[in-house]
């Protein structure tokens, strides 16, 4: 039986908004990952570009905010999403918004390359969603702007882009000022050994998902 979105667990909101952008079946990296991460489970994804990755990790975050009481507190993130490129972070700040429909949603982008004051202000209010690149995130950590102290979710997109890029270094050290009570996912197209050492640092009894063909 082909698995829908009502059928992976998913709250009735963010259903709505699905059926809106025009996503009707999940892909195989969502029908896959997101049942497990609503049961509070770490993931391990192997999944190459196209196969729907935003939204297998996004969706389970977006649910779990939905359910969380009050507002963010100041200098707190209560999510962050790691990637390694400032482009991805746009686009993937674009699609958490879309997938979010009319809920209330404060993400923050947090980029190398740019002016760090909007990104301080904006993390000084306190944000649901951080998505960032890993060189600046450090500086901010480093800097005492933002304190991840209350960061539940800990996602780590294309782990092994950020590995090529040289950032494995401040994606530990930022991970490491996390709560273990924290979730966590990690996607990379490739399980190159250092990506399976780190995933072995970061995650605790991961489950495993693959998603090989794009789309599917
Ligand atoms: P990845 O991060 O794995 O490269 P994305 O999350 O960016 O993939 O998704 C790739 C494209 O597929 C995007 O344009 C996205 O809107 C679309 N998409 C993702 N999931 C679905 C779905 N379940 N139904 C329809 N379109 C989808
Ligand atoms: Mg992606």
């Amino acid at each position: 039986m082909t698995a829908t979105f009502e059928s992976l667990g998913l709250p009735g909101p963010l259903l709505a908004s699905l059926a809106k952008a025009g996503f009707d079946t999940p892909t195989k990296i969502q029908a896959e990952a997101i049942p497990h991460q609503l049961k509070g489970k770490d993931i391990l994804g192997i999944a190459q570009t196209g196969s729907g990755k935003t939204a297998a990790f996004g969706l389970p975050i977006l649910a779990g905010l939905q359910a969380l009481p009050g507002r963010p507190r100041p200098m707190t993130a209560r999510a962050l999403i790691l990637v390694p490129t400032r482009e991805l972070a746009v686009q993937i700040d674009e699609a958490l918004r879309k997938m979010a429909g009319s809920m209330r949603l404060t993400t923050v982008l947090v980029l190398g390359g740019v002016s760090r004051y909007n990104q301080v202000q904006k993390l000084a209010k306190g944000v649901d969603i951080c998505i960032a690149t890993p060189g600046r995130m450090k500086d901010l950590v480093d800097d005492d702007k933002v304190w991840l102290s209350e960061t539940r979710w800990l996602i780590l997109d294309e782990a092994d882009r950020m590995l090529d890029m040289g950032f494995i270094g401040p994606v530990k050290e930022i991970a490491s000022k996390i709560s273990w009570k924290r979730q966590t996912a990690l996607f990379s197209a490739t399980m190159a050994p250092e990506i399976s050492k780190l995933a072995e640092g970061l995650l605790r009894e991961p489950v495993r998902v693959e998603a090989t063909v794009p789309g599917t």
